[in-house]
């Protein structure tokens, strides 16, 4: 028995040699899956099963790949869309949080966030990136 499951074990490890395996967006393609899974019992969302096949397909094709460079340029698209994503929702959070106290503008040249003092009246902001100023009031 125990050799036998030696021998699988190693067969699996030689089967997954120079593979990709998983990484953080397989683990997040996997609770899309679950998701849709669940979702797709509803009657009129059956066809979500379609898309969750190809999800499945996608899932094992990254992991079971030899073409180690392709995947991890895919998880580094992954990784930048999340890490906007995130950053976006700290900066709303921080803004609500914020909103008895300050005001935000987006700069009228480069777009960044600009944070000021609420209540000063008429005043003049400078971006501090591309040294743009503009008249406001707060
Ligand atoms: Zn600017």
């Amino acid at each position: 028995m125990r050799y036998y499951l030696n021998k699988l074990i190693f067969s699996i490890n030689e089967f997954m040699y120079g593979r990709y395996k998983g990484d953080e967006l397989n683990r997040f393609l996997t609770i899309v899956y679950l998701i849709i899974w669940v979702i797709s019992f509803f009657p009129y969302l059956r066809f979500l099963q379609l898309i969750n096949t190809l999800i499945f397909i996608l899932i094992f094709y990254r992991a079971f790949s030899k073409n180690i460079y392709a995947r991890q340029k895919e998880l580094n698209s992954y990784l930048k869309i999340k890490n906007k994503i995130k950053s976006q929702i700290n900066f709303t959070k921080q803004k609500h949080k914020n909103r008895k106290t300050h005001l935000y503008f987006k700069c009228s040249n480069c777009k960044s966030n600009l944070r000021v003092p609420k209540g000063k009246g008429k005043i003049e902001i400078t971006c501090p990136k591309c040294n743009t100023t503009m008249i406001k009031h707060s």
